[in-house]
């Protein structure tokens, strides 16, 4: 969080966990303090010293000046030393990183880097205002703060010297500058928080290695989202596949007081590389829901859909109370949801756990009625249903990966829920649960449909015909079917 935001009132906020550990070190700096200049009546306040300022805002204004122009220059002797040292080798350092003005923080030009993607943007720092405030003008001397004593602001001045060793300061220590109160008070404040913010950083980026499996643009998003402290730090990937890949993170805390962030999270990056993603097409493409976006969105938009459709498929689940990670906040391509597991271990796939015959077969019901609630309730086909996409946790079953469920009346919506089906059958027939319905008594039970056929090749053709019957509609009627009826009858037209 910027802190040269708007002034408050109140002192700057600071967790207790902040103000426990800089506690100590705050004491022995004033004592040090206090030691070089022994003429000033030591401060009885406290770390901070307190005025009896009321009108702060010009203050807060010449802080925040100061501040940019520090790190202004301190960035361009960077940038100086950069040059110096790569000259015109092809190999070069980069000191971006050291940077005051973070290139992730300003960088705007980039149009495809837009933070902003959803309409409320509760991470977004406030921009610093640049209208001078009534009662500032002008630079050095001209500067009236009137609260100021030319003994404090010059020992001001100097105490800056106690600021972290890599905390710009600028060249006021050696000049005659005298600093208010306020703006000491925020300038230490401001390398308190710049401190910890750097390290953060730094150790992220050098502890993420699984980072490097992502775009720079994905990398950026990342970030943001641990320098805004929605998460704390992203630990490691859970998970590399075709069409994404998977972080586990610990969360921060939300700017807002209403949105809780869960303790741990699911960061599911869908992979911008186009061809992976072609094969999907056709779940996307005639899903009503997005039709008329589909064509007019270029092929990068598409893929952000994905994440899209995986966050509102999911809210609906969660609506629908089946259990299944809740959505944290989408940006872009990137879906940060709730973590199923516990300490960075996932929970395993049912693919993967060994079950009791009892657990197998509350597994099987339990699964039975999430797949019939999904289809009323949510009025989803999930349409990559399988013990891959399944995770047992706190001894039920979790849904996951929801991007490709489509609604059953999509053309190839019952197809796809068949599928489902015959997988869910086969897994369960194997895994020794001798109530497992077949896969044509699991489509019927699932959807209230009923398709008589005794066999696998006319029950898909009866599928089928039905998809068919559906398109038509559409063609013809310009809307969808409303629904599938439940009780087993032909499908119910809209009119
Ligand atoms: P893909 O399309 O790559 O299969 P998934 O959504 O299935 O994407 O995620 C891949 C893997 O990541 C899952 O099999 C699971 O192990 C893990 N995973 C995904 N989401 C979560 C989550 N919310 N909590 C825990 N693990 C998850
Ligand atoms: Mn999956």
């Amino acid at each position: 969080q910027c802190p040269w935001g708007a002034p408050n009132t109140t002192s700057i906020s600071c967790s207790l966990a902040d103000v426990m550990s800089e506690q100590l070190a705050k004491e022995l700096q004033l004592e040090e303090e206090n030691a070089a200049f022994p003429e000033v009546v030591a401060v009885a306040e406290g770390p901070f010293i307190t005025g009896e300022n009321i009108d702060t805002s010009s203050d807060l204004m010449l802080a925040q000046m100061l501040q940019m122009e520090f790190d202004r220059e301190y960035d361009a002797q960077l940038r100086r030393e950069e040059k110096k040292i790569n000259g015109d080798s092809k190999v070069s350092i980069s000191f971006e990183n050291y940077r005051k003005v973070h290139p992730y923080d300003s960088d705007s030009s980039e149009d495809e880097v837009d933070w902003q993607d959803t309409r409320h943007d509760p991470y977004r720092a406030d921009k610093p205002t640049t209208t001078p405030r009534k009662g500032f003008i002008g630079k050095g001397k001209d500067i009236t703060t009137k609260h100021d004593e030319v003994v404090c602001g010059r020992k001001n001045t100097a105490r800056m010297e106690n600021f972290a060793p890599e905390f710009q300061v600028g060249d006021g220590i050696g000049m005659d500058l005298k600093l208010s109160n306020q703006v000491f008070n925020a300038l230490k404040q401001h390398a308190y928080s710049e401190e910890r913010r750097s390290a953060r950083l730094h150790e992220k980026k050098e502890h993420s290695t699984a980072e490097k499996a992502v775009d720079p643009k994905t990398r950026l998003l990342l970030y943001k989202m641990v320098n805004a402290g929605m998460l704390e730090t992203i630990t490691g990937c859970i998970s590399t596949g075709k069409e994404s890949v998977v972080f586990h993170a610990y969360g921060g805390k939300s700017a807002t007081e209403d949105k809780v962030i869960p303790p741990e999270c699911a960061i599911k990056v869908f992979k911008t590389t186009l061809n992976e993603f072609k094969n999907r097409d056709k779940y996307i493409k005639d899903d009503y829901r997005f039709k008329d976006r589909f064509s007019k969105l270029n092929p990068r938009k598409i893929i952000r859909m994905w994440a899209e459709k995986e966050m509102h498929n999911l809210t609906r689940m969660q609506n629908a109370g089946i259990p299944c990670p809740q959505v944290v906040i989408l940006k872009k391509h990137v879906l940060v949801m709730s973590f199923i597991g516990q300490d960075q271990v996932p929970a395993p796939k049912l693919k993967d756990v060994t079950l009791s015959s009892e657990d197998m077969k509350k597994a099987y019901y339990q699964i039975l009625n999430m797949m019939q609630q999904l289809y009323n309730e949510c009025n989803l086909v999930h349409a990559d249903l399988s013990e891959y996409n399944m995770l047992w946790h706190d001894g039920k079953v979790w849904l996951i990966d929801v991007s490709q469920s489509v609604e059953p009346t999509h053309p190839h919506g019952l197809e796809f829920l068949f599928r489902d089906c015959r997988n869910v059958s086969q897994f369960f027939q194997k895994g020794g649960v001798a109530e497992a319905l077949n896969e044509r008594e699991l489509f019927n039970a699932v959807s209230g449909l009923n398709i008589t056929a005794d066999n696998e090749v006319d029950f898909q053709a009866e599928i089928e015909a039905l998809e068919k019957m559906n398109e038509d509609h559409v063609q013809n009627h310009g809307k969808k079917l409303s629904m599938f009826s439940s009780d087993g009858d032909p499908p119910i037209y809209d009119e």
